[in-house]
């Protein structure tokens, strides 16, 4: 199957999965997670109309967006160190894992130093799992609470990476519950604006994911046929 080809059979599921559970296919945006992905195909990926790229590694995702930049909008999904925020801020428009307040308030510092504006999601461990990155549940009013006060970054939304299993539905309590997370949030307004936005759902279980509201979805190796790394 070309790239277009997979492309489409993407397409194709993310609106079923929509008319499943009658949700608006304009709602659900992919950002193609091109972290094992040549330039070639990165840049492939970008002419082939999809417009949001996904990196996690400052060292991979900053020479290519020194090459591609000028297209897309660029996210930043891996966990980040504090010593390499000044490297992706004015690049990536979007931080996936802002999951400590000094994180925050790094991003801040140099967002206002490059007088840009980040949106942000707030990581959270729902699944609880010690190896996962991310708040709890519990501590996310607190940190949203704090984050108000920043002037340069955006709280949009949350994210959560799901556990590791073969059946997509097991994935499914752990979307939910990011969802109802946001929910109550908002109920309580704990922030000014609403958070709007949920970062959830990848190759293995986008269609879940997006059953139970994700707004992000983040697709890498469905993209790419079998030995494409590069
Ligand atoms: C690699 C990665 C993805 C994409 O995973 P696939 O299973 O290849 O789609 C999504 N989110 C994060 C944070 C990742 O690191």
């Amino acid at each position: 199957m070309s790239l277009n080809e997979r492309i489409l059979q993407i397409k194709k599921r993310i609106l079923a999965a929509c008319e499943r559970s009658g949700r608006n296919p304009d709602s659900v945006n992919i950002v193609a997670v091109t972290k094992f992905m040549s330039l070639e195909l990165t840049r492939a990926v970008l002419d082939a109309g999809i417009t949001h790229v996904g990196e996690n590694r400052p060292h991979i995702g900053v020479p290519k967006w020194e090459a591609l930049g000028g297209q897309g909008t660029w996210h930043f999904i891996g966990s980040l160190q504090s010593r390499k925020v000044k490297d992706v801020v004015g690049k990536f428009e979007y931080i996936h894992s802002l999951d400590r307040l000094s994180l925050a308030h790094e991003l801040e510092k140099r967002a206002t130093a490059a007088q840009c504006k980040v949106k942000a999601f707030l990581q959270v461990n729902v699944s609880g799992e010690e190896t996962k990155h991310g708040i709890s549940p519990q501590e996310a009013e607190d940190f949203l609470k704090h984050c108000e006060e920043l002037k340069h970054v955006t709280i949009v939304g949350l994210m959560t990476m799901a556990p590791d299993v073969d059946n997509p539905e097991l994935a499914r309590p752990v979307f939910r519950r990011l969802r109802e997370l946001r929910d109550e949030l908002n109920c309580r307004y704990v922030t000014a604006q609403p958070l709007t936005e949920l970062s959830m759902g990848m190759s293995g279980d986008f269609e879940v994911a997006i059953e139970e509201g994700s707004s992000w979805i983040r697709l890498g190796s469905i993209l790419m046929e079998e030995g494409e790394e590069g």
